[in-house]
């Protein structure tokens, strides 16, 4: 893309050069699996909004009419009976998941929503001593993770002034650099009890650098654990084997698994009896075999379904499960192929224009981002998304000043991309 990009400047600005790309992309036809907003005005609407809720796939529906009609036929039966018992769903969609998350399947577990998985692994992993009990955070971090982790430090009577370190860029630096980390870690690292990031910062759009991060933190001792919330489905990942301790996500954003569907959660396999590990334990944790005996002890599953408290809504799991099954159909490779040329479209795009009223916060190098760019406004911000809404697209703002925008691989074009900056262009020239 790079090269493209100094090769043929003024070409790629036009419409010509972006459908282009969308009659050589590989994807295209994925478009077609999802509903797209409905075209009420002008021009069709533009959706760049999946890193907050991901579109549905057009199969959700019958997977979900699936679930009702073997609730209807066999009542609580359903739960052994027809070709998706619910009773072993769960374990069908993780596999899906798990890949994407570059874990084994006996490392994830789909339970709950992101934030209770995030206090439940809180509970195994941050386990402060006297002289080990800080935890570092990047700045900016999403205000659900903000007050989890407070409201943990305050549960171990810990004062979160004292405890918590909020790693900020440089001055005149939008985004962190690996070395903001390094030098907190070699000034703090020995009371340093756990290192909790998210793997794409949901402002900034700033994708860390999560191996060496995490092999970092091991070197001091650290716990790390990351909050992957707008980083899966979305970049390459490798939960395995960068050794990771935690995570967790949702899968609702670029994994399309419809609103406030099961949470993600994945524990290494490092940590899999969990013998030292405190944890919160329900009747869903047992092995299926023992699960409805009923007993008072519990004889836990092996692996990260072990953490599992309670049962899981088939519904929820029958949307993912729509989704996975188009995830699996291609893979994040391809992706992540594609997503670096439409980000990096944008991008290029969005330089040309070279307006003074915005400046894109998100980092240029790919490594170091995903499909969004945020986009800093200088003047009239408000004015120039309320702009952007009114031209049928869908975007958001954050305060102070930025809009988000992210074109997914899946279902977004170049030709969008192309439109959107058309009318960005129009918007700041006035
Ligand atoms: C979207 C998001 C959440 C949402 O949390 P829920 O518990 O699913 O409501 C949490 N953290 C981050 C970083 C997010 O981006």
């Amino acid at each position: 893309m790079a090269q493209d990009v100094t090769i043929v400047t003024d070409s790629m600005v036009s419409k010509d050069y972006a459908s282009e790309m969308d009659a050589k992309d590989p994807l295209h036809q994925y478009r077609d699996e999802f509903h797209l907003p409905a075209d009420t005005g002008k021009t069709p609407p533009i959706y760049f909004l999946g890193n907050s809720l991901g579109l549905q796939p057009k199969t959700v529906r019958a997977h979900l009419e699936s679930v009702m009609n073997s609730w209807e036929q066999w009542g609580v039966e359903a739960y052994t009976k027809g070709d998706r018992p619910w009773v072993s769903y769960e374990d069908a969609v993780r596999d899906s998941v798990a890949r994407i998350m570059g874990a084994k399947s006996t490392e994830v577990v789909l339970m709950n929503s992101l934030t209770v998985n995030l206090h439940l692994m809180l509970v195994s992993f941050y386990r402060p001593t006297t002289s080990r009990y800080k935890v570092i955070i990047e700045q900016k971090v999403f205000p659900s993770d903000h007050y989890a982790i407070k409201s943990q430090m305050r549960f171990h009577g810990i004062n979160p002034a004292d405890a918590l370190i909020e790693v900020k860029a440089q001055p005149g630096e939008a985004t962190l650099q690996n070395d903001d980390f390094r030098q907190v870690l070699e000034k703090e690292g020995d009371s340093i009890a756990l290192i909790l990031l998210g793997g794409v910062n949901y402002y900034s759009g700033q994708a860390f650098d999560l191996a060496y991060i995490a092999q970092l933190g091991h070197e001091y001792g650290c716990v790390v654990g990351y909050d992957l919330a707008h980083a899966a489905g979305n970049i390459l990942l490798k939960l395995h084997g960068w050794k990771v301790d935690f995570a967790v996500w949702c899968t609702y954003k670029y994994m399309n698994g419809g609103p406030a569907g099961p949470g993600g959660c994945f524990v290494h396999e490092q940590h899999e009896l969990a013998s030292d590990l405190p944890r919160f334990e329900g009747w869903w944790g047992n092995k299926l075999e023992n699960r409805f005996l009923m007993r008072p002890d519990i004889d836990p599953i092996v692996g990260a379904s072990g953490w599992q408290i309670s049962c899981i809504s088939p519904l929820a799991l029958a949307s993912l499960d729509a989704s996975m099954k188009l995830f699996d159909t291609t893979t994040m490779t391809q992706l992540r192929e594609k997503s670096v040329k439409l980000t990096g479209y944008l991008e290029f795009l969005l330089n040309e224009i070279g307006s003074d009223q915005f400046s894109i916060l998100t980092p240029s190098n790919p490594d170091y981002r995903g499909c969004q760019l945020s986009i800093r406004t200088h003047q009239n911000g408000k004015e120039l998304f309320d702009h952007l809404t009114q031209a049928g697209i869908y975007c958001d703002w954050r305060e102070p000043d930025v809009i988000r925008v992210a074109p997914t691989p899946f279902y977004n074009t170049f030709t969008e991309v192309y439109q959107f900056a058309e009318v960005i262009k129009k918007a700041s020239s006035k």
